[in-house]
C-alpha cells in the first residue's frame, strides 16, 4: 500500500503533518464491501489522496502548519473533501505547507521542513510543498493544494508534477482556511494531466455553501475533453516573460515545448505582455490586506492556541497571537493592517486594486485574440533549503509568473517540461481565459 512507501521515504522527505491511517483502512474496507455487493463504484474508488493541511477534514487534524491550530480537529469536511470521499477516494493524510499558505518554499511551517524528493537539500516549493512532494515521491497518487499566488503551480514545477489552479469560482472554497479570499482556489496536484482532469471532474462545480462558485456546463467531462488535440489553438508567448537574465535552461526547455505544440497544429505568436514588479507589489498588498482581516478570527478564545499566561482578555488575545503565529504570518498581518489603515489606504490598497484592474484588462485583451498563454512557472529552479528564508523580498520575487492568474482569477496549470543539468525539474505554465480548463488540459496533455 501507499503507507509502505510512506514508511520508506517519509523520514527523509517529511511531506506529511498528519497520517490518517486508521480512517484510510476503514474506507478501504468499505470499498471492498461495496465491490463484493456489486455496487457501482465512484470514479476515484480506492485512490489514495493527500490533502493540504489548510483544507478541513472531519475528525482529522487541520493545522495550517501553525501552532495556532496545532490541535484543531474540524467537525466537518470541506466541500472538496466530501466530493472526493463520495467518489471513493481514500484520504491518506494531511500535508505540510507554509504556515497559513504564506510562502514559496514550505520552510514557514511551524512543524517541519519538507524536502524536494529529487534532491533532499532543495526546497519542494510552496506553499503546497508537502502535497507536491508526496505525489512526486509516490506517497500519494494525487493531492489537493491551494493557490493564492502560485502555491499549487510553483511546488508542482519544483517537484516535477502537474498542478492546476482552476478559474476563481470553479471549485468551492468552503472548508478551506482562508488566506486571501479573492485570490484563493483549491486545485489538484497529480502525476499526470489525465489524473488532473479526473480530479477536477470530481471536485468542481457550484456549491451553495460558497457564494462565489459558478456552475459551468461542460459538454462532456474534462477527462474526455483532453483527447481532442490542439489543432487550431492560438497560443501567445509574451516576450517579457523571457528576459535575458532568465536561466537559459528554463528558456530552452519551454521553447522546445513550443515547437512541439506547433508541430501538433497550434499557432504560436510572440506578443507583448509586460509583467512588472508593480503587479507583484499589488499581489502582496492585496493578499496581506485580506489575510490580516481573515486571520483576525484567531484570538485564542473560540478555538486555537491558548497561552497559559494572561491576566485579562486583552492579554489572552495578545499572548495567543504572539506565541501562536510564526514570523512570516506576523509580517503579513502587519503589512496588511498597515495598508488598510485610513491615511495609507489610498496610497497602498486602492492603488494595488487599480493595478489589479489594469492587469485584468491586459489579460482580457489578449484572450480576445488567443486561447492560451505560455510561460515559465517560476523564474528560478528549486533553490537550496535556507537560501531565501532570511530574505523575504527575494522569496516574493519567485512568484512573478504565477500571481497574475490569481489577480485576474484565470485558470493556469504547471506541468513538467524537462530537467536542468543538476537533475531538477523545470515547470511550464499555461494560462487560459475564464473557465477554459478544457483547453488548458488539452494543451498540457499534448505536451505530456
Ligand atoms: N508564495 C505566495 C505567497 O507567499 C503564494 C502563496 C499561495 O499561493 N498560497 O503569498
Amino acid at each position: 500500500s501507499v503507507y509502505k512507501k510512506i514508511s520508506e521515504v517519509e523520514d527523509q522527505v517529511e511531506a506529511y503533518i498528519t497520517l490518517s491511517e486508521e480512517e484510510a483502512y476503514k474506507k478501504a474496507e468499505e470499498i471492498d464491501t461495496a465491490i463484493e455487493q456489486g455496487e457501482v463504484l465512484g470514479p476515484l474508488a480506492g485512490i489514495p489522496i493527500a490533502i493540504k493541511d489548510n483544507i478541513c477534514t472531519e475528525g482529522i487534524k487541520t493545522t495550517c502548519a501553525s501552532k495556532m491550530l496545532e490541535d484543531f480537529i474540524p467537525p466537518y469536511d470541506a466541500t472538496v473533501v466530501k466530493k472526493l470521499k463520495d467518489a471513493g477516494a481514500i484520504i491518506i493524510g494531511k500535508t505540510n505547507m507554509d504556515e497559513f499558505a504564506m510562502g514559496s518554499s514550505t520552510e514557514n511551517s511551524a512543524f517541519k521542513v519538507t524536502k524536494n524528493p529529487w534532491r533532499l537539500d532543495r526546497v519542494p516549493g510552496g506553499s503546497s510543498g508537502g502535497s507536491a512532494a508526496a505525489v512526486a515521491a509516490g506517497m500519494a497518487f494525487m493531492a489537493l493544494g491551494s493557490d493564492t499566488g502560485g502555491s499549487i503551480r510553483q511546488p508542482a514545477a519544483f517537484c516535477g508534477v502537474v498542478g492546476l489552479k482552476p478559474t476563481y469560482g470553479l471549485v468551492s472554497r468552503y472548508g478551506l482556511v482562508a488566506f486571501a479570499s479573492s485570490l484563493d482556489q483549491i486545485g489538484p496536484i497529480t502525476k499526470s494531466v489525465k489524473d488532473c482532469a479526473l480530479t477536477l471532474d470530481v471536485i468542481h462545480g457550484f456549491d451553495p455553501k460558497d457564494g462565489t462558485t459558478k456552475s459551468v456546463k461542460n459538454a462532456t467531462s474534462y477527462l474526455n475533453e483532453i483527447e481532442k488535440g490542439i489543432e487550431g489553438l492560438r497560443i501567445a508567448i509574451p516576450r517579457e516573460f523571457f528576459p535575458s537574465t532568465l536561466d537559459s535552461q528554463i528558456t530552452n526547455e519551454i521553447m522546445e515545448s513550443m515547437f512541439m505544440l506547433k508541430g501538433l497544429g497550434a499557432t504560436i505568436d510572440e506578443i507583448s505582455l509586460p509583467i512588472t514588479e508593480e503587479g507583484l507589489s499589488a499581489y502582496y498588498i492585496i493578499s496581506s490586506a485580506e489575510a490580516s482581516s481573515n486571520l483576525g478570527r484567531f484570538d485564542g478564545i473560540k478555538y486555537g492556541y491558548r497561552s497559559d499566561e494572561y491576566e485579562d482578555i486583552e492579554e489572552l488575545v495578545l499572548n495567543a497571537r504572539t506565541e501562536g503565529f510564526g514570523k512570516e504570518t506576523k509580517r503579513r498581518i502587519m503589512l496588511g493592517t498597515y495598508t488598510l489603515t485610513s491615511g495609507y489606504y489610498d496610497a497602498y490598497y486602492n492603488r494595488a486594486q487599480k493595478v489589479r484592474e489594469k492587469i485584468k484588462q491586459q489579460f482580457n485583451d489578449i484572450f480576445k485574440k488567443y486561447d492560451l498563454i505560455i510561460s515559465p512557472t517560476s523564474p528560478v529552479l528549486p533553490f537550496p533549503i535556507g537560501e531565501k528564508i532570511g530574505n523575504p523580498l527575494d522569496m516574493y520575487l519567485s512568484d512573478i509568473y504565477t500571481i497574475s492568474a490569481n489577480l485576474t482569477g484565470l485558470p493556469a496549470i504547471s506541468l513538467p517540461c524537462g530537467f536542468c543539468m543538476e537533475g531538477l525539474p523545470i515547470g511550464l505554465q499555461i494560462i487560459g481565459g475564464p473557465f477554459s480548463e478544457s483547453k488548458i488540459l488539452r494543451a498540457a496533455y499534448a505536451l505530456e
